[in-house]
């Protein structure tokens, strides 16, 4: 924890923390030590993690890098920290990212962007920028993100490390600042596969206190352990085909996912991974996904109109800063918001009240809502019918420089393509480093693998096979 501590200080300049507090991480360190002394320790106990600063954390500022939270310490623990903390993991600090995960590159956090520490002109992605940078650093061993729309498996792309999506509701979104709920989920990033099988399975299974945490579905328990059983269970099939590890596996290739817009490095990268799958025994089957660029629509109305709804509690009351001069009740909301609220985070709540008011809800909300369905249902007709497992590219492109897109406000919208389908659908969805671009050549880029639901451990074991 103490070497930790000082490779964050001494990498300080890529701003990947918000929050340091070595008496609280060191306190638990020494409660991690004390467990090992006692010689129980589990395969966390010590482990150097972080949190993405939406996940609020007994003790700790919690910003969500927002000036609204500027000031918030929490109470209580969310429940993946709680969970994570049980195990003997020491959090080292919170990690900087979009103000209220709301962003593809972590410029929009109120307190700086983040550096990608492979090429630090570059954006380490985002929303969970710092979760990403965090690992790729090497400071902490792994980090926790969330991803609504691709926030975990895109920064894990653009700083070459591995991350994970699991399927919505199997992990508790109790004690995460809301974006919007109906898409929010929380996943681990880290170096390889392996590691988040230990960080997932901890994170993973059936919480009261979240009303949209699964139970069980289809016979399989949301228990603590089910992510380990699932890959070790992968993994031992796989071995025991011997030389063709992966003989049967059917790899849907979506054709929508290599059409306009995505760059020949990343497309070469991508083809070359899946090549190396089929080297391994899989079976690679074109598939289609029409609905494919309506995703983009889709979610930038739902995901803005529940924002708009949840970020209605910051009001200089409940929450949240207060301004200082006023007249009135009014214009003291108004005020606080105007001054708390950075200008994505405005637009997102304006859209968002827009599509949700009288006249137009039909129009854009329910509509929206009746392709999130449709979508859904392509990702079914592939995963039951064609193939087990998807794969493809998280970005089209390598990371962009940092203020590149200013002033272009729908450009980073629109390279969330191949990650929000998978969102709306509620589908886990894994990011594993496959290649670099970039005229330096030193900018990673990463391969999408779609599981369908409560797949987790065949993506994880899979990402194993291939790392
Ligand atoms: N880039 C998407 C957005 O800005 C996704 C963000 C996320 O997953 N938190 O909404």
């Amino acid at each position: 924890a103490q070497e930790a501590l000082n490779k964050a200080e001494k990498l300080s300049r890529l701003n990947a923390f918000l929050h340091i507090d070595s008496e609280l991480t060191l306190a638990q360190a020494r409660m991690a030590d004390e467990t090992i002394a006692k010689g129980q320790q589990g395969p966390l106990t010590g482990l150097p993690i972080a949190h993405k600063d939406v996940f609020v954390t007994k003790g700790w500022r919690t910003t969500a890098a927002s000036k609204m939270l500027a000031n918030y310490t929490s109470p209580f623990d969310a429940t993946v920290v709680e969970r994570l903390a049980h195990a003997g993991c020491v959090n080292i600090g919170k990690l900087n990212c979009d103000e209220y995960a709301m962003g593809s590159g972590n410029e929009n956090s109120a307190f700086g962007a983040c550096l990608n520490p492979w090429d630090e002109q570059a954006v380490p992605g985002g929303s969970s920028g710092g979760s990403a940078a965090a690992v790729a650093a090497g400071i902490v061993l792994a980090t926790t993100g969330t991803d609504t729309g691709g926030s975990v498996r895109q920064p894990a792309a653009l700083c070459g490390v591995s991350g994970i999506k699991p399927t919505y509701g199997t992990v508790s979104r109790f004690g995460m600042i809301a974006f919007a709920s109906s898409l929010d989920q929380a996943g681990p990033l880290a170096r390889n596969a392996r590691d988040l099988v230990e960080l997932l399975d901890i994170m993973s299974g059936f919480d009261e206190k979240d009303s949209t945490s699964v139970m069980s579905c289809d016979g399989i328990n949301n228990a603590q352990g089910r992510v380990k059983q699932a890959f070790n269970a992968e993994t031992a099939k796989f071995q025991a085909n011997g030389s063709t590890p992966l003989k049967g596996l059917r790899i849907g290739v979506p054709q929508e996912y290599f059409a306009d817009g995505i760059s020949t490095e990343v497309k070469n990268a991508v083809e070359q991974a899946i090549a190396q799958f089929v080297a391994l025994g899989a079976e690679r089957v074109d598939i289609s996904l029409p609905r494919t660029a309506l995703a983009i629509p889709a979610y930038y109305v739902i995901a803005p109109a529940e924002a708009s709804s949840n970020l209605s509690r910051y009001d200089g009351v409940r929450y949240g800063h207060r301004s200082k001069e006023y007249v009135g009740l009014e214009q003291m909301m108004s005020r606080s918001r105007a001054e708390g609220f950075g200008p994505e985070v405005q637009r997102r709540i304006m859209i968002g009240t827009y599509v949700l008011s009288q006249g137009y809800y039909d129009a854009y909300y329910l509509q929206a809502q009746r392709i999130r369905r449709m979508i859904a249902n392509d990702f079914q007709d592939a995963l039951n019918h064609q193939c087990d497992v998807i794969m493809g590219p998280v970005t089209p492109t390598v990371a962009k420089n940092i203020g590149d897109n200013q002033g272009d406000v729908t450009a980073d919208w629109l390279a969330d393509i191949y990650t929000l389908g998978v969102s709306l659908a509620g589908l886990p969805a894994m990011s594993i480093p496959c290649g670099f671009g970039g005229a330096q050549g030193n900018r990673p880029i990463g391969l999408q693998v779609i599981g369908n639901y409560f797949k987790e451990g065949q993506l994880l074991a899979l990402g194993d096979c291939f790392q």
